[in-house]
C-alpha cells in the first residue's frame, strides 16, 4: 500500500511525486505516458530558469529528477476508476488494483483538435494551441485564431499585441465570448471577425503553415486565407472521463479544488491541468503537484494511525 498514489505522469504529478518522495512518504506515480502534454511540445519559453528547451529533453530531465527518489514509477498503464471504500484503491485498465492512503489526481487535459486534413501534419509547425507559449514565434505575422468563445477572444486579444494582424474564425452565427471581450477585440485595429465560417483545411509547403481554407456557411463559398499561424481554441477537455460520480467536477469536467489542493473527497487530492485551475501551464502544474503533495502530507500526519 503507498501513502501517496499519484495518477499522472505530467509536470503535475512529477511535481507531486519529488515532494511526496521528499517527505518519506511510500509513493507510487502511474502515468499512461510520462511527460504528458509535455512530450507533444516543441519549443518551451517560459519555464522560469530554463531560458529555452524543448518538450522531450524536459521531460528526460523530470523523469531524471523523478528516478533520484524512491518513486515507483508504472508507466505504460492507465487508470479506470478510483475507489474509495477502505482507503483508496486505483483500477488500472489491466485489471490490477493500487492501495493507497491517499490519491493525487494529475490526468491533465488534451485540446480539443478541428480534425481537418493538415492539423496534425503542421502542429507545432504553424498549428498552434497555446496563445501565452506560442504566441511570440509569430510575432509581426499573420495569424488566424479558430473560435471565438472567451479563450478564442482572449487569444485573439492577447495576439495582435504581438502578431501583425489576427483573424476570428467562429463557426457559429455569433461570436460566445463575453460582450466586454468581443467590444475590446473590436477595438483593436488588427483584429478580423468572421463568423459561420468552418476551417476545412490546414494549408502549408510541406515544412510549415501557410494558410488555412474556410467555408462561409451564409453562401458555402469557399475561402482561403494566407497566414503563418493557427491558434486553435475551441476547447480544452480534462482527463476525467473515469472519475465521474466519484470526486466533484466543474460544469467543464475539471477537478474542484482548494488552496491546498483538496478535492470533494478527503484524502483525494489532484493537481494541473485536470483541475479548475484557470491558467494551464507548466510552471503552474508544478507547483500545484507541489501544493497537492504538501497537503497530501498534512492529510496523511492527522488521519494516519499506523
Ligand atoms: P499533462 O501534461 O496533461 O499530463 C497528464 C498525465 O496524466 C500524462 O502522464 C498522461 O499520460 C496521464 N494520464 C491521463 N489520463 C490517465 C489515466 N486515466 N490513467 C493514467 N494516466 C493518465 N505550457 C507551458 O508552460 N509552456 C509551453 O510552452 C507550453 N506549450 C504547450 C504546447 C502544446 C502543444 C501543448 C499541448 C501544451 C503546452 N503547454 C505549455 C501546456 C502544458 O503542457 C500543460 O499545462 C502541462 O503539461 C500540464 O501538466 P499536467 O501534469 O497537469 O498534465
Amino acid at each position: 500500500q503507498y501513502d501517496v498514489l499519484i495518477v499522472g505522469g505530467g509536470p503535475a504529478g512529477a511535481a507531486a511525486a519529488v515532494y511526496a518522495a521528499r517527505k518519506g512518504l511510500r509513493t507510487g506515480l502511474v502515468a499512461e505516458r510520462f511527460g504528458g502534454q509535455v512530450s507533444d511540445t516543441l519549443g518551451i519559453e517560459n519555464f522560469l530558469s530554463v531560458k529555452s528547451t524543448q518538450g522531450p529533453q524536459l521531460v528526460a530531465q523530470l523523469e531524471e529528477h523523478v528516478k533520484e527518489y524512491d518513486v515507483d514509477l508504472i508507466t505504460a498503464q492507465k487508470a479506470k476508476q478510483l475507489n474509495t471504500e477502505n482507503g483508496f484503491a486505483i483500477e488500472l485498465e489491466s485489471g490490477a488494483q493500487l492501495q493507497a492512503k491517499s490519491v493525487i489526481l494529475a490526468t491533465g487535459a488534451r485540446w480539443r483538435e478541428m480534425n481537418v486534413p493538415g492539423e496534425q501534419q503542421y502542429r507545432g509547425k504553424g498549428v498552434a494551441y497555446c496563445p501565452h507559449c506560442d504566441g511570440p514565434l509569430f510575432k509581426n505575422k499573420k495569424v488566424a485564431v479558430i473560435g471565438g468563445g472567451n479563450s478564442g477572444i482572449e487569444a485573439a486579444i492577447d495576439l495582435a499585441n504581438i502578431v501583425e494582424h489576427v483573424t476570428v474564425l467562429e463557426f457559429a452565427q455569433s461570436l460566445r465570448a463575453d460582450a466586454v471581450l468581443i467590444k475590446k477585440a473590436r477595438s483593436m485595429g488588427n483584429i478580423t471577425i468572421i463568423t459561420q465560417a468552418q476551417t476545412t483545411e490546414v494549408v502549408g509547403d510541406g515544412n510549415k503553415v501557410i494558410g488555412l481554407n474556410y467555408r462561409d456557411h451564409a453562401n458555402n463559398e469557399e475561402h482561403h486565407l494566407a497566414l503563418a499561424g493557427i491558434f486553435v481554441q475551441i476547447g480544452l477537455l480534462p482527463n476525467t472521463d473515469w472519475l465521474k460520480g466519484t470526486v466533484e467536477l466543474s460544469q467543464r469536467g475539471e477537478i474542484i479544488t482548494n488552496s491546498h489542493g483538496a478535492t470533494s473527497i478527503a484524502g483525494v487530492f489532484a493537481a494541473g491541468d485536470v483541475t479548475n485551475t484557470p491558467y494551464k501551464q507548466i510552471i503552474i502544474a508544478i507547483g500545484s503537484g507541489a501544493t497537492a503533495s504538501l497537503g497530501a502530507f498534512d492529510y496523511l500526519i492527522r488521519h494516519d494511525q499506523a
